[in-house]
C-alpha cells in the first residue's frame, strides 16, 4: 500500500521542490474538474521544468559577476550609433555563434559603452541558457598566474572551460612588464574555436605588441582572435562625458 503520508520526503529525496509545493493545490483542481492522472502529472512537471529552468538562470546570473543593469534595455542605441539594436538582440542570442565558439570583439575609447554592450550581450546569453563570466582582464590574468605558479593552470582553464563565453573587459589594461602575460595567450589558445570570447579594449590591434611577450605572440593571438569574430568599434565621444556635460549644461 502506497503512503501518501511520505509524499512530501519522497519529493524531497527526488530534489522536486516544486512538485512538493503545488501537488496539493493541483490535486485539489484536478478532483474538482475531473483532471486524470496523466494531465495531473503532466502540469506538475512541467512547472518543476520551468522553475528549474529560472532557477538555473538565476545561479548562473549570480555566478557571472557581470555588473548589474547594464542590460539592452539600458542601453541607449540613439547615443551610439554605430551600434544597431537588431545586431546586438542577435549576438545576446547566442546560438551559431557560441555554438561555433566564435568571438566579440568590442573597441573604442574611454566611456563609450564597450563595457556596457559587453556585458548586456553577457545577460542576454544567460537569459538564454548559457553560462557566461564576465572579468576584468587584468583580474583573470593574476588569477591564472597564481595558478600556474601552483602548477594548477590546467585545472583553472577546465573551470573557465564551462563557461560558454567569457567575457574579458579591457583587455587593453594588460601590460606585459607587470609580469608574463603568457597566460593570456594560453587562454585564447585553448578556447580558440570550441569557446567564446567577448573582449572590450581602448587600444587598436596596432598596440597590442604592449600586451604579450612579443610579436610573434602578439600576432598569434590577433589571428586567433579574428579568425571568427564580430567586431564592433565604438567611436562615438564618451558617454560619461556627455553625460556630465548634459547636467552641467542643465544646471545652467
Ligand atoms: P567603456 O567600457 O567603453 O569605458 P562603459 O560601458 O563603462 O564605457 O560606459 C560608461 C558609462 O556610460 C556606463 O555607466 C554606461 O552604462 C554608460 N553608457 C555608455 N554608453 C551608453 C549607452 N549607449 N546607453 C546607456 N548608457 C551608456
Ligand atoms: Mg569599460
Amino acid at each position: 500500500m502506497t503512503d501518501v503520508a511520505k509524499l512530501p520526503l519522497m519529493l524531497t529525496e527526488l530534489r522536486l521542490p516544486t512538485i512538493g509545493r503545488l501537488w496539493q493545490t493541483f490535486g485539489d483542481q484536478a478532483d474538482r474538474e475531473g483532471w486524470g492522472a496523466a494531465r495531473f502529472l503532466a502540469a506538475l512537471c512541467e512547472h518543476e521544468i520551468a522553475e528549474r529552468a529560472t532557477r538555473r538562470i538565476a545561479r548562473h546570473l549570480a555566478e557571472s559577476g557581470l555588473p548589474p543593469g547594464k542590460t539592452l534595455e539600458t542601453f541607449d542605441f540613439t547615443a551610439t550609433p554605430s551600434l544597431r539594436k537588431a545586431h546586438l538582440m542577435a549576438l545576446a542570442s547566442g546560438d551559431a555563434w557560441i555554438e561555433q565558439g566564435a568571438n566579440v570583439l568590442i573597441f573604442g575609447p574611454s566611456g563609450t559603452g564597450k563595457t556596457h554592450a559587453a556585458a548586456a550581450i553577457g545577460a542576454g546569453l544567460i537569459d538564454n541558457g548559457y553560462r557566461v563570466l564576465f572579468t576584468r582582464t587584468t583580474d583573470l590574468v593574476q588569477k591564472l598566474q597564481a595558478a600556474r605558479r601552483d602548477l594548477a593552470l590546467p585545472a583553472s582553464m577546465a573551470k573557465l572551460d564551462k563557461f560558454d563565453c567569457l567575457l574579458l573587459d579591457d583587455l587593453g589594461y594588460v601590460r606585459k612588464d607587470q609580469a608574463e602575460t603568457g597566460v593570456l595567450f594560453e587562454l585564447i589558445a585553448e578556447r580558440y574555436e570550441r569557446r567564446s570570447l567577448i573582449i572590450t579594449c581602448n587600444q587598436a590591434f596596432s598596440e597590442w605588441g604592449q600586451i604579450f611577450p612579443d610579436p610573434a605572440v602578439t600576432i598569434a593571438a590577433i589571428d586567433r582572435l579574428v579568425h571568427h569574430a564580430t567586431i564592433l568599434e565604438l567611436n562615438t565621444e564618451s558617454y560619461r562625458r556627455r553625460a556630465a556635460a548634459g547636467k552641467r549644461s542643465s544646471l545652467g
